[in-house]
């Protein structure tokens, strides 16, 4: 069969499957339509055609959907954490069981290639099977005060309704990275995915109904107004937590509106992540981790190398190897199994990326493969390979969020970490080197929540995720992130020593 046959073959079934996402919100334990009735398109990035027609919450809905989550967690929270785990192993098993489905649906509505969607199911599901297993080690402390006269108990607690908002970017992983830890701690939530990719987080909520949700534990409102409907759920005293994963743009503007009940906030926000190769790197490792930390999800993550910093005495060689792999890099529709580059997100997006290369260009860059947006139906930009690119270029300075790679050189190891550090993210770093004081350096030094050290992946449900300065608050995964939806209670008892 050849390529262009399977890539058909392969759009029938993903429209197949859509049939088989639901269209409603879902409030209380059913499916509904919008109280106004209206409805929105969600498209297919690479052709521009509409996929499907969904219910657009309104803020009526909205808080019909915190009244349920509200109502709920009184008994949700007192639900033994065994049942908790089980509902979520549940889940986990039902995601593999339709992982291909599901892994259809995220190329349909986001664009990433098919082999990537496959990989962010597995990455996805993990969650659920993480946070079922820590759902059961949620523990305190017992101690004696110092004075003997004392005991002590620290418990911990479910926080309370929850609201959830996720980006485009992994429809999947970003709601069960919220959806999982929130239910393991006895949580319940509403939670608001992205208006561009909404099916994947209706088609999870489904499988979690299935796994034998009870009514008002989870609720989903897609909406197309999403400061409208989340602003009064926001306001409302009852709700306990918040959790954002997005622009640092938008979350600086959810903590102003979260200040007003001083909710707990979990933030993950934006990254301008450097990616540092020094002069005793293995080069053939650290190219292959150039490629995926800056072209997997199309360069539309979070932890994308937004800016290359390499040893002058390597650059050359780096520049060349890198170029060459991208230059050969397939750009098309994400269910064409030859093609690595599938499209961005929308025509914003493609706008904003031309713009930075633009900028980078006019300050004096190199182009030395791609650099312009495709013609045609869809919204594809050319991966893209800059060297000699200005210190002040915004490319630099901005989170790029496409396939462009910039490089910039270095002569010393303080100016390699200095350039690291000027941006006012700090979500991820990478290195790569092979000396181990360099990189124990780099673990002190580098102003970021994580680091990859000579790895260019490094997202896994057990580690904590999340980033210092304007890359947020918080930490997703790991033993850390049930912590999130937990608050910390203090009793003393007189000792039953005390003499
Ligand atoms: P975004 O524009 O900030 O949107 C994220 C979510 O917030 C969407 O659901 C969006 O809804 C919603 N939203 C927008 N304005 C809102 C408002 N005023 N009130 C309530 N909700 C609002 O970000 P994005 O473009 O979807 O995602 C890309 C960004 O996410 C990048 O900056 C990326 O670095 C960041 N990100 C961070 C992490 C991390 O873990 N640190 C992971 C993935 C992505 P609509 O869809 O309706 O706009």
């Amino acid at each position: 069969m050849t390529a262009a046959t399977m890539q058909q073959q392969a759009l029938a079934e993903a429209a197949d499957m859509v049939s088989s996402v639901p269209t409603g919100l879902f409030i209380d334990g059913a499916w509904r339509a919008a109280a106004d009735g209206q409805q929105f398109s969600v498209h297919d990035p690479a052709t521009g055609d509409v996929v499907a027609r969904l219910a657009n919450a309104t803020p009526s809905d909205a808080m019909d959907a915190l009244d349920a989550a509200d109502r709920a967690f009184p008994s949700w929270s007192r639900t033994p954490p065994r049942e908790r785990a089980e509902l979520l192993r549940r889940t986990f098993d039902l995601v593999m069981r339709d992982r291909e489905r599901i892994a259809r649906i995220i190329t349909l509505e986001m664009g990433k290639p098919l082999r990537e969607s496959h990989a962010e199911v597995s990455y996805g599901a993990e969650f659920l099977r993480w946070f079922g297993e820590e759902a059961v080690r949620i523990s305190g402390r017992f101690g004696s005060s110092p004075e003997g006269t004392g005991d002590m108990i620290v418990s911990r607690h479910a926080l309370g309704p929850a609201l959830l908002i996720t980006p485009w970017n992994f429809p999947l992983a970003m709601a069960t990275r919220k959806i999982a830890p929130a239910l393991a701690a006895g949580c319940t939530v509403v939670i608001k995915p992205a208006a561009l990719t909404p099916l994947t987080t209706l088609y999870l909520v489904k499988l979690l109904e299935e796994a034998g949700l009870p009514a008002g534990v989870v609720n989903v409102i897609p909406t197309t107004n999403s400061g409208g409907a989340t602003g009064p759920i926001i306001a409302d005293s009852r709700l306990r937590k918040i959790s954002f994963t997005g622009s640092t743009q938008v979350g600086r503007v959810l903590l102003e509106k979260a200040s007003a009940n001083i909710l707990r906030s979990s933030m993950e926000l934006g990254g301008n992540a450097p990616f540092l190769v020094f002069d005793d790197a293995d080069l053939s490792r650290a190219v292959e981790g150039a490629l995926v930390a800056k072209f997997r999800n199309i360069g539309q993550a979070c932890t994308a190398a937004n800016r290359f910093i390499v040893h002058a005495s390597v650059a050359q060689e780096f520049s060349r190897r890198v170029a060459e792999k991208v230059a050969q890099f397939k750009l098309g529709s994400g269910f064409d199994p030859d093609v690595a580059i599938g499209p961005l997100i929308d025509e914003a997006a493609v706008a904003g990326v031309d713009e930075l290369v633009q900028d980078a260009l006019s300050r004096g860059a190199t182009l030395v493969t791609g650099g312009k947006r495709r013609g045609g139906a869809g919204t594809f930009f050319e991966p893209t390979v800059l060297t000699d690119v200005a210190r002040d270029s915004r490319l630099l300075r901005e989170e790029i969020f496409g396939p462009v790679l910039p490089i910039v050189t270095f002569d010393t190891d303080d100016e390699a970490i200095a350039i690291a550090n000027d941006t006012e993210y700090g979500l991820v770093g990478y290195a790569f080197t092979a000396s181990i004081e360099r990189g124990q350096r780099l673990i002190n030094e580098l102003q970021t929540g994580m680091m990859g050290w000579n790895v260019g992946v490094l997202s896994n449900a057990a580690a904590p995720f999340g980033g210092v300065k304007m890359s947020g608050l918080g930490r997703e995964g790991g033993a850390e992130g049930i912590d999130e939806y937990l608050t910390t209670k203090y009793t003393l008892l007189p000792s039953v020593f005390r003499p």
